[in-house]
């Protein structure tokens, strides 16, 4: 099969011909109809935590080509599904929750040694896969993995009707926590982003109202719209200083949810937190109940994630395309397929 392989840091991904997968007991083969490319593998590769011969690809969707022992019966050969790209214990009590990514032995698709989804072919635990309803596409199917993030970061988030709500950054992730939050029937959804075009697409997604932090005072303006503080923020950047801001902008007895990844060591004053008494909630992946959920949410019409889709492109362009997206673009998802010359 062809697949996009890491050469190290600094160089193009190579695209190769490799030997096709096969499916373990408990794993089927997909046939990858489409696979998205996640800020995360911008980011292990810039920083070569991932080592060279990596394929990468944890967002992807396709349909069902070969069928391990254990899990036949379950799938028939040619099922549209998307998977968690996930490989965990399955029997520990963070899996008993469904709550695989904090397995202590869980390893992702698209790191290190367990092939990613960049590819022809994947291969996905049995256990994993998610089906697709014939009214969900490729496009958005490969799209519920990074969505299901933002689920599981709305649902930390505890929200009723009529909570202020303000999201910082209108990125994959941001912009999909106003998706879901929307759907919790607020009236004030307040995006925060420097970006116009990302502020165009937070106002198709959901957002009530956009606000540019660089050209306004993010709570004066918050509490003009709404007529007082946010009761929760959803911190979708990820950059020290943002988690302070959130705190410095929640209301007393508010509540900041992390779902931007912050890589570096960061700073924040713990008497803000404290004389607001203010709840932090961090937020990790997604479970099988939330890919369930996204996925109907998306097959009933209430979520249409597709405006966060920017492009498709084919193996040849992505070594390319895949390297110009280190430095800041208007470009929000992009999904690779492989069938794509
Ligand atoms: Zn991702
Ligand atoms: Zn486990």
């Amino acid at each position: 099969m062809k697949a996009a392989i890491v050469q190290g840091v600094g160089r193009l991904l190579a695209i190769e011909t490799i030997v096709d997968p096969r499916p373990k007991a408990d794993q089927v083969i997909l046939q990858v109809a489409r696979a998205g490319i996640c800020g995360s593998d911008l980011h292990v590769t810039e920083h070569g935590f991932v080592p060279v011969g990596t394929i990468l690809g944890h967002e992807f969707a396709g349909t069902i080509l070969e069928i391990g022992d254990d899990v036949r019966g379950h799938w028939k050969i040619g099922d549209r599904v998307t998977a968690l790209p996930v490989l965990p214990c399955s029997n520990c009590d963070y899996c008993d929750e469904g709550l695989h990514a904090l397995c202590e032995t869980n390893r992702f698709l698209g790191i290190a040694d367990v092939p990613g989804a960049y590819a022809e072919y994947v291969a996905v635990r049995g256990g994993m896969l998610q089906r697709l309803p014939s009214g969900v596409s490729f496009e958005t199917g490969a799209m519920v993995e990074p969505l299901a993030v933002s689920y599981h970061a709305v649902e930390r988030g505890n929200l009723k009707r009529g909570t202020k709500v303000l999201v910082v950054g209108a990125g994959p992730i941001g912009l999909a926590v106003a998706l879901f939050a929307r759907l919790k029937g607020l009236k004030t959804l307040v995006v925060s982003e420097t970006s116009p075009e990302r502020r165009r697409r937070a106002l198709e997604l959901g957002a009530t109202h956009v606000i540019d932090p660089k050209m306004e005072n993010l709570a004066e303006r918050f509490t003009q719209i709404a007529g007082g503080p946010p009761d929760v923020v959803f911190e979708c950047v990820g950059v020290p200083g943002l988690l302070q801001q959130a705190m410095d902008v929640v209301r007393k007895r508010g509540r900041v949810v992390v779902a931007g990844v912050c890589f570096e060591p960061d700073t924040l004053s713990p008497v803000t937190g404290i004389m607001k008494e203010i709840d932090i909630g961090f937020s990790m992946c997604y479970t099988p109940g939330d890919f369930e959920a996204v996925i109907d949410a998306i097959a009933t019409g209430r979520a249409d994630p597709q405006p966060m889709l920017s492009e498709i492109i084919g193996f040849a362009d992505l070594p390319e395309r895949f390297e110009a997206l280190r430095t800041p673009s208007t470009q929000c998802k992009i999904l690779i397929d492989p069938a794509m010359t």
